[in-house]
């Protein structure tokens, strides 16, 4: 069998749309295919052009990377690239395969194929990289093909890069992007974990020191400034579920993150299973131990009304785990756990107490949209509340929006009974998850408390200030008052009252603290105001 030229071109076009070559100077030699609908210029008017305008600049230290590691015989890709001069929603993508024929004069042989645009252009954070990395093995079990993440240390780049100062920083964290994102699967699956530890998602095979080598030389470092580069790779075959997966993923970049190498990373995603069930478990004794021995102490913030000239209205009150640090990645495990409805009773009795111990408090503390569900939580807070009547009428729950409520009905002949006893109910984290509308609808509320992330948005004015005005709106015509949380200086309050919000909470008015304090940052008029007559039970206004 004779090997035509248009044989071969007919097994090239058989993956590819658009074949160029790429001379060694770095111009376009040569190019043949779809390339007026692939990329909106004809072949003819691509070929003496440096490659660099045909791919979009986002894209081109990613692309540098690749062709410039490749040697002779060296295949590179498929990485999905953005194609130059297109943008938003005509964002035009291909995938991309380069391979380096011998004997070639150093030309580079390409195949393009269509593709959907990626929307990411340099490197994944921890969190989005670990979703990224779980949907990849997901795919990967489907195909059989076989994947591994490096977990990779550059030691001594912090340093060089205050050695450089911040613009040759800047290229040298350009060059490194796009180095790891030419390694990683797809050219989408590199993540920055830190100042000098990275993680990248790739097929299995290249030796682990191979990538190391391609990566110091792509990024040019110079050997006398004693950059040390380690690494290590984790199989990502097994037969865990997608919970486990992510677990382990989690449990092992945190662990990489936290102690590097000498952390022993695991070579395969089944020891990575195994350790991160060890830890939750060692961790769940910790959990329950502090919930059944009640080893946990409360913090207090303040709140205050907006509409009476920022006076405290109330403190919310936070539960916290020996030091100060978030209680937030243990609520989410004690939920998970099933531990958070004997956390949450716990941190009411105490609430109840302290209300007991001074008449002057109201406090507002945090229940899961696990706990609202059970009728155990709802009669002990009964209970407790008939043992301390005069804690009537000041205690308010804060439904946070860490965990799904799965059953709006029971939960709200919940929410009835507890304001039946004289109890508030707000719910916490308004926009944070999608259910939010739903909550809104169909719970009895008195407050609404809308998610930091809009408010310290909202001080740039921005859209942030549409949704919350928008929000106000709706809440007065249900009745419900709204209270904006993480207010942290002036042009923030500014913005949140004139948004027509009821109530603010953040740093401008005091944070956390183990006794609750008066508001700090705006004009303060105590509670000199409040009528004790005005102070009905059961709504927000009697409430001051
Ligand atoms: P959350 O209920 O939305 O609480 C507000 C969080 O924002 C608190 O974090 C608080 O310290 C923080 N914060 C307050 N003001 C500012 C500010 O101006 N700027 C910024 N950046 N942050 C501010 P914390 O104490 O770490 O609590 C995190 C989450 O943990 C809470 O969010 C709540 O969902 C949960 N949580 C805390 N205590 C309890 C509890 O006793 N039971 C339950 N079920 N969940 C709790
Ligand atoms: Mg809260
Ligand atoms: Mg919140």
């Amino acid at each position: 069998m004779q090997l035509s030229p248009q044989r071969l071109l007919g097994f090239a076009f058989a993956s590819a749309d658009l074949l160029l070559e790429i001379t060694a100077e770095g111009r376009i030699g040569f190019a043949i295919g779809a390339s007026e609908a692939l990329s909106g210029s004809a072949e003819t008017a691509l070929v003496g052009r440096a490659w660099r305008d045909f791919i979009d600049p986002r894209d081109r230290p990613m692309v540098e990377a690749l062709l410039g590691g490749l040697n002779e015989g060296g295949r590179g890709g498929p990485v999905v690239v953005t194609l130059a001069g297109s943008a938003g929603a005509s964002e035009r993508g291909a995938s991309f395969t380069a391979f380096r024929m011998p004997g070639n004069e150093g030309a580079i042989s390409c195949a393009f194929s269509r593709a959907a645009a990626k929307v990411m252009h340099g490197l994944h954070d921890k969190s989005s990289f670990e979703t990224a990395t779980a949907a990849l093995i997901e795919t990967a079990k489907a195909t059989g093909q076989e994947l591994e993440m490096a977990l990779v240390e550059l030691g001594g780049l912090g340093a060089l890069r205050k050695l450089l100062g911040p613009e040759a920083s800047k290229d040298l964290d350009d060059r490194l992007a796009g180095a790891l994102r030419a390694q990683s699967h797809g050219g989408g699956a590199a993540a920055n974990l830190g100042s000098d530890r990275f993680a990248l998602v790739r097929p299995k095979g290249d030796s682990v020191d191979a990538l190391v080598q391609r990566l110091i030389q792509l990024v040019a470092i110079d050997p006398k400034h004693g950059v040390k580069p380690d690494a290590r790779t984790m199989s990502l075959m097994g037969d865990a579920s997608p919970g486990q997966i992510l677990r382990a993923l989690r449990y092992s970049l945190d662990n990489f993150i936290k102690d590097g190498m000498d952390g022993k990373p695991s070579t395969t995603l089944n020891e990575a299973v195994s350790r991160s069930v060890q830890r939750t478990l060692v961790e769940v004794g910790a959990l329950g131990e502090a919930v059944n021995e009640k080893r946990f102490r409360l913090v207090y913030q303040p709140v205050v009304n907006l509409k009476a000239n920022a006076a405290l209205h109330h403190h919310e009150v936070l539960v916290r785990f020996g030091d100060n640090a978030s209680p937030f990645p243990m609520i989410r495990m004690a939920e998970e756990l099933d531990l958070i409805e004997a956390l949450d009773i716990a941190v009411v009795e105490q609430t109840i107490a302290k209300l007991a111990s001074d008449p002057q408090l109201k406090l507002a503390a945090n229940i899961s949209g696990r706990t609202i569900t059970s009728p155990a939580f709802v009669q002990a807070t009964k209970t407790m509340l008939a043992g301390t009547p005069e804690a009537c009428g000041r205690l308010l729950f804060e439904i946070t929006e860490s965990a799904a409520i799965d059953d709006l009905a029971l939960a709200d002949r919940h929410l009835k009974a507890l304001r039946s006893e004289g109890c508030m109910i707000c719910l916490d984290d308004f926009g944070a998850g999608a259910a939010s509308l739903a909550y809104l609808q169909q719970l009895t509320l008195d407050i609404v408390k809308i998610d930091g992330r809009y408010i310290r948005e909202l001080q740039h004015g921005g859209r942030e200030s549409n949704f919350i005005r928008q929000l106000v709106t709706m809440c007065s015509e249900l009745g419900v008052k709204t209270l904006a949380e993480m207010v942290e200086n002036a042009n923030a309050e500014e913005a949140v009252r004139r948004a027509g919000v009821d109530f603010a909470q953040g740093w401008f008015y005091g944070a956390p603290a183990d006794t609750p304090e008066q508001p700090t940052g705006a004009a303060v008029d105590t509670l000199a105001h409040v009528k004790p007559a005005a102070r009905r039970m059961g709504s927000v206004e009697g409430w001051g």
